[in-house]
């Protein structure tokens, strides 16, 4: 492909909005245009590279055994109500949705669940007829909060999802380990660094679920590892190894010796100060109102550790809640007596809508002697101990995990460690769904003994353009991306420097010579300064340069040189197509010459 005959136009400026370095990046080299907020064009040279990416995926899924499936993103309103996840979809705002002429009403898929269980439970019956893995394609729709950073989160993009199917967990763990190994395998192609957190399942729900992280400054995940190595998860997910206890060893003391006004204090840190203590010294009680799975609404008080916070995506399901939210003031006074800040969980009064249930965070498992709200404005209560005065509550329901894990907080692995907090991007995600599609739509088959058994899925889910970003967000430079040879949209550009005749004949030789060899090659013939040109090529990152100039060929040399080193070597002309092709067979991150 010739530059004087392409549709490939570079930019110097950077766009307003585009705040992280693919963004920036991917819009200058002139691949990606935007059409609206988190909706994006992309050009040809964008599109070769988003191509690449494609068969990368298509490559490695195939040689699981899965097989591609192309299933509409256009999709009743119907099938979601049955999946139930229509209307929490449409309140949570993520769906984009939309009334046909006759009135009926449609999703444009964020995922297809619905779509691939409806068409495997037409079709199958028996145990026989299993397993398989099935996978689209596509682009999906999602009506982002905060569409931002370019390809990394868009409300349009390319996702592949890949949908198991099994008639037991057995499978399912077989068909998970697949995909995982699969993964790991299209991420290094990529030449992505990454890494694989625990992941909370969050709203698709299911068991277990695993992240892939490409870790990044920019990434919008905070992950937290154990500096011993054995260690990674989501913080949404992350626990903690025990964490010192500053009463230890203490005698308990009896209970409100020594309660203290704490007037107008409300903040954790102000009351420590007040009274002479340190946050972890206090106890936090937190009320929420949360609804469970049988529909029910109760109010659960959670105690937690004054230096701690509440994680409030573990909070549902470790105290057996369907969510949760934090309860208004107005329910605060009922159930308390006082205001945010004097909350305590002692002589709770009777709410008598809803019961209350109690649960201790582990920080406090073993409190004595701490602080707590006294249920009275602008009093707290001194040596609380959580055993005696909490635990033995009628409202009390048991000690749950969690809070927030933070940097420098133990780890809960084997090998001992501190935990850190890392940003990441979240590149892949693989989980075990189990059977929540396959009951609620009904996707049965009969199994060995007759029986009627709902399958067991798995999905996993892998975004195309954002993997793309994310390369480019590891591998780039002050002057431009550096293309993993994979993902190039060419790997290699052969620049012209004069426009004299015999320049001109052994540049376009080499450029025929390379492209007969079956390198994918891009002949930068354009009418421009040497200047203008090694920008362009730096910025939009091929991974080999060659560089045809008057000069060089009375020595009988042109300049090769690789992306990531810049470093340029004269090569007799004969010799490139061998240099290059050796180079990108290395990975071109050196010349083989
Ligand atoms: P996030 O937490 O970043 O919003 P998610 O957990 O909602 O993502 P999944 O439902 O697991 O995403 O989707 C599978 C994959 O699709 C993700 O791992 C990611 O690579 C990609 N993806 C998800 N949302 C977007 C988006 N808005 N733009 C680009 N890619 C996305
Ligand atoms: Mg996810």
């Amino acid at each position: 492909m010739r530059w004087s005959q392409s549709f490939l136009v570079t930019l110097r400026e950077v766009p307003g909005d585009a705040e992280v370095v693919s963004h920036q990046l991917l819009y200058r080299a002139g691949m990606i245009q935007k059409l609206a907020a988190g909706i994006y064009s992309f050009t040809p040279f964008g599109f070769r590279s988003l191509r690449k990416m494609i068969e990368i995926v298509r490559e490695e899924m195939d040689a699981t055994g899965a097989m591609e499936v192309d299933l509409p993103i256009l999709q009743p309103k119907e099938l979601w109500v049955e999946s139930g996840r229509w209307e929490r979809y449409v309140n949570d705002g993520i769906l984009f949705h939309l009334e046909d002429r006759k009135g009926g009403e449609f999703a444009l898929a964020p995922t297809a669940e619905e779509a691939v269980t409806d068409m495997v439970r037409r079709s199958v019956t028996s145990w026989r007829q299993l397993p398989f893995n099935l996978y689209p394609i596509r682009t999906k729709f999602r009506d982002e909060i905060r569409p931002r950073f370019g390809l990394l989160r868009g409300r349009e993009f390319l996702m592949k999802d890949a949908y198991s199917f099994d008639v037991d967990q057995k499978g399912l763990d077989l068909h998970y380990a697949k995909m995982d190994a699969a993964y790991r395998r299209i991420f290094e192609r990529c030449g992505l660094e990454y890494a694989l957190v625990d992941a909370d399942s969050g709203a698709i729900g299911g068991s277990a679920s695993q992240e892939f992280m490409v870790v990044a400054e920019t990434g919008e995940d905070a992950l937290v590892f154990s500096d011993a190595g054995d260690y990674g998860a989501n913080i949404e997910k992350a626990v903690t190894g025990p964490l010192p206890e500053p009463w230890a060893g203490e005698a308990e003391k009896p209970f409100g010796e020594a309660n203290a006004p704490t007037p107008g204090i409300t903040t954790t840190e102000g009351q420590a100060l007040h009274l002479g203590t340190k946050p972890e010294r206090i106890v936090n009680t937190m009320i929420y109102e949360a609804v469970g799975a049988d529909g029910k609404a109760w109010l659960a008080t959670v105690l937690i550790r004054g230096d701690l916070t509440i994680n409030e995506v573990k909070l549902p399901k470790a105290i057996g809640a369907l969510h949760v939210k934090l309860a208004s003031e107005e329910i605060l006074r009922k159930v308390t007596g006082t205001r945010p800040g004097f909350v305590g969980p002692l002589a709770l009064l009777p709410f008598a809508e809803n019961p209350v249930f109690v649960f201790v965070d582990r920080s406090l498992e073993h409190g004595r002697n701490l602080w707590c709200g006294a249920n009275k404005d602008d009093l707290h209560h001194s040596n609380v101990s959580i055993p005696r005065d909490v635990m033995g509550i009628p409202a009390f329901k048991g000690v749950v995990e969690v809070a927030t894990a933070r940097d420098g907080d133990p780890s809960p692995a084997p090998k001992g460690g501190l935990l850190r907090i890392k940003r990441g991007i979240e590149v892949g995600h693989i989980f075990k769904l189990g059977t929540k599609y396959s009951e609620a739509m009904k996707c049965e088959v009969a199994d060995r003994s007759q029986k009627m058994v709902p399958l067991a899925m798995g999905c996993y889910g892998l975004g195309l353009g954002r993997t793309v970003a994310a390369a480019i967000e590891q591998n780039h430079d002050d002057v431009g991306i550096v293309w993993p040879v994979p993902l190039a949209p060419f790997a290699c550009v052969v620049a012209v420097l004069q426009r004299d005749a015999n320049v001109l004949e052994a540049a376009d030789r080499l450029y025929e010579e390379l492209r007969s060899a079956g390198v994918e090659v891009f002949y930068d013939d354009r009418d421009e300064r040497p200047g203008v040109k090694f920008k362009d090529i730096d910025l939009i990152g091929f991974p080999l340069r060659v560089v045809v100039g008057g000069k060089g060929l009375a020595r009988g040399v042109v300049e090769v040189s690789t992306r990531r080193e810049k470093k340029a070597s004269e090569i007799a002309p004969d010799r490139v197509v061998d240099v290059v092709k050796r180079s990108l067979a290395a990975g071109a991150n050196t010349l083989a010459v």
